[in-house]
């Protein structure tokens, strides 16, 4: 754990969430400004922990840190958001547009992105769980500056893209830095599961919303990078980044076909994820966590009339294939 150098005036922060790793990046401009700007804000531990003895280790001072930009809401992202905005006192926080209700007020976390699924479907975190993720997920914050994609920013000599990536949020941000090919992707592709330090799947693939997730992976398909850094995998570099991509968009495709075959037989959310968790698992995690994708997949089948919803005011619901569809 700790801090290592990546390319010039560029390093990874390494830290632990459970068995999974957790990178922060940080990013310096030259000399003269002496600017910099650090990827995701980790956990509520993460600032003491990892961040910002690391931003001591590497001798950047704290009223040098420019930019402090939120990637995506998850407790292991924004949670120590509020803390890094104290400690570092000309930094603006940034998140992605749409993102910005749920990255200031992380209780929303827990109401609207991780407990979406409890009233309608009955599947959700624990209350032991739910009181985990408050412990990490930081205090309510003022977020200064909200991007759509499409800006640029200036760090001293550097010049750093920010692109809109949504899929496994809304308003998920990667930033991508032309001159060195380096693209800081986060969270926003997963390929076929979240892996543990060691390796082996921890969690399984979480984003929501389909078409957007495609349209990301070929986003960043297009920018060809020559190194791909996220939030928990390891960096992939060459053609590794094109592999990593295609097979995120391979799972979507795998993903798809095993609902199909359980959806033969009316399903509801739980049995589609532990159905999943048994044809592309084991994933590492509680099927609970496969909820997100497979929620998202379910409403592209049904708005592409593959799949109808039995009673819509049963509780939980029942999905099945359409007749067109069988
Ligand atoms: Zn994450």
């Amino acid at each position: 754990m700790g801090v290592v150098e990546i390319a010039d005036r560029t390093w990874r922060i390494e830290s632990l969430i459970g068995p999974r790793n957790l990178f922060q990046y940080v990013l310096a401009g030259d000399g003269r400004t002496a600017e910099a700007l650090l990827v995701d804000a980790g956990t509520s531990a993460s600032p003491r922990d990892a961040i910002l003895p690391a931003l001591r280790r590497l001798g950047i001072r704290a009223e040098t840190v420019r930019y402090l930009v939120v990637t995506h809401p998850d407790l292991d992202h924004q949670g120590g958001l509020s803390i890094l905005k104290q400690e570092l006192p000309n930094a603006v926080a940034a998140c992605g547009f749409a993102d910005r209700g749920l990255v200031s007020e992380p209780e929303r976390l827990v109401t609207d992105r991780y407990g979406a699924y409890e009233r309608e479907h009955g599947v959700g975190y624990t209350d032991a769980e739910k009181e985990s993720i408050r412990d990490l997920y930081g205090s309510p914050v003022s977020i200064d500056i909200t991007f759509a994609g499409g800006e640029q920013i200036e760090l001293g000599d550097r010049q750093l893209s920010v692109l809109h990536a949504p899929g496994h949020s809304a308003g998920h941000l990667v930033l991508y830095e032309p001159a060195s090919g380096l693209l800081f992707s986060s969270d926003a592709v997963h390929w076929r599961f979240c892996p543990a330090a060691d390796g082996n799947a921890a969690l399984p693939p979480t984003y929501e919303d389909v078409e957007p997730y495609l349209a990301t992976i070929d986003l960043l398909e297009s920018l060809a990078p020559h190194e791909l850094h996220s939030g928990h995998w390891p960096a992939r570099t060459g053609s590794e980044v094109l592999a990593f991509l295609r097979e995120s968009r391979e799972f979507v495709g795998a993903l798809d076909a095993v609902l199909q075959e359980r959806l033969e037989a009316p399903s509801t959310l739980r049995e589609l994820c532990e159905h999943v968790e048994m044809r592309l698992g084991p994933f590492g995690a509680d099927p609970v966590n496969l909820m997100f994708v497979v929620h998202g997949h379910l409403r592209r089948l049904g708005r592409r009339g593959d799949v109808r919803t039995l009673d819509p005011s049963e509780r939980p619901r029942r999905f099945e294939l359409a007749v067109a569809a069988r």
